[in-house]
């Protein structure tokens, strides 16, 4: 199991970064990694707070939208260059998987300092990286902490605190699939994870009316139930819990469509077919959604129908090891577009 050792959520808490790496034992040195928006956000207060608190600090500004492997191999030579006691990944989620991969792979401890909230990355073991063989997460390491100021997300465009609902939405497909899996292959089950992630989604389904933009408790509601779900990855060691066929099919979306939407948001229209197929309650979940100004149809997601079928028959062979609902009911082009139909997902 790897599970962070101390989790800060709260307004105005980047002043905390110094005491927080003297108490996990770090006093010399460290290496922020941010990008070129994020540096003014919070990446250059970080830096100033630990020099201040007596630190050598270096820092690379990560330039690239999507983490790539070269990104990571990058950074891992100014590891190797500076040998810091720990490195901070402070960013969006971009910043957060290049700084989790390559602190990971030069066995140095990784500090996670998440600037928006548009997925569940910043607590997980896990980090999504471009240039592998697999569209999906890899194994990386938890943080060993994370600092979530909901003053810099919450003015972060709103999009990103929709996304991220989107995002822990999923998780009521997930579960389902994870159980299905247990059912029919016997795979491993691990119920208190399982309670975890599911929990993670009833939050923020229960405070829906609270995240709007602005409203700094609806931020708190799914910053808590995003690091739960970091957390319910990192003791299960697999992302099993937290996703499912919704998931493949926000992959699949990300291989066929010419601009793929934010991953939450597609997971979050994908859980609502997914829930039809599961015949689950399709429809509270498409209107938990809907309050918190998630998208739940191609158009709102900016994608044409047909890369939506084409998403929805592809999902099943994206990750053939993980058994989901789409291997009891695989999905031919023209059943895919009944289910997209009758969810209202195409028109
Ligand atoms: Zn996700």
């Amino acid at each position: 199991m790897q599970l962070p050792r101390e989790i800060i959520v709260g307004s105005r808490i980047l002043d905390l970064v110094g005491d927080l790496c003297k108490r996990l034992g770090f006093s010399k040195s460290a290496l922020v990694i941010t990008g070129p928006k994020t540096v003014r956000i919070a990446g250059r207060v970080i830096m100033d707070i630990l020099e201040d608190e007596g630190f050598e600090v270096n820092h690379t500004i990560v330039t690239s939208k999507t983490p790539t492997l070269r990104d990571v191999e990058a950074v891992e030579r100014v590891i190797k260059e500076v040998k810091p006691q720990v490195v901070l990944g402070v960013g969006g989620g971009t910043k957060i998987d290049i700084a989790k991969l390559s602190s990971a792979r030069q066995k140095v401890p990784f500090i996670s300092v998440p600037t928006t909230a548009s997925h569940d990355g910043m607590a997980s073991p896990f980090a999504s990286i471009k240039g592998l063989e697999r569209p999906y997460s890899i194994m990386a390491q938890s943080p060993i902490a994370i600092i979530a100021d909901t003053d810099i997300i919450i003015r972060a465009p709103y999009r990103f605190i929709a996304s991220g609902c989107g995002d822990v939405v999923a998780k009521f497909t997930s579960t389902r699939d994870w159980i299905l899996a247990h059912k029919r292959l016997k795979e491993y089950y691990a119920q208190y994870t399982a309670s975890l992630a599911l929990m993670s989604a009833r939050h923020v389904s229960e405070n829906a009316a609270l995240i709007e933009p602005g409203n700094e408790e609806g931020v708190r509601v799914l910053l808590e139930a995003l690091v739960s779900c970091g957390v319910a990855m990192g003791i299960a060691g697999t992302s099993r819990p937290c996703s499912g066929s919704e998931h493949l099919f926000s992959h699949a979306l990300d291989m066929v469509a010419p601009k793929p939407a934010m991953h939450g948001e597609q997971c979050g229209v994908g859980t609502v077919m997914m829930a039809f197929l599961h015949r689950m309650r399709w429809k509270s979940i498409r209107d938990v959604l809907k309050k918190v100004g998630a998208p739940t149809t191609a158009e709102e997601l900016g994608i044409e129908p047909e890369y939506i079928i084409k998403a929805l028959t592809l999902a099943g062979k994206v990750r053939p090891e993980r058994y989901t609902i789409l291997n009891e009911r695989p999905l031919t082009p023209k059943l895919a577009e009944r289910v997209a139909r009758r969810t209202g997902v195409i028109g």
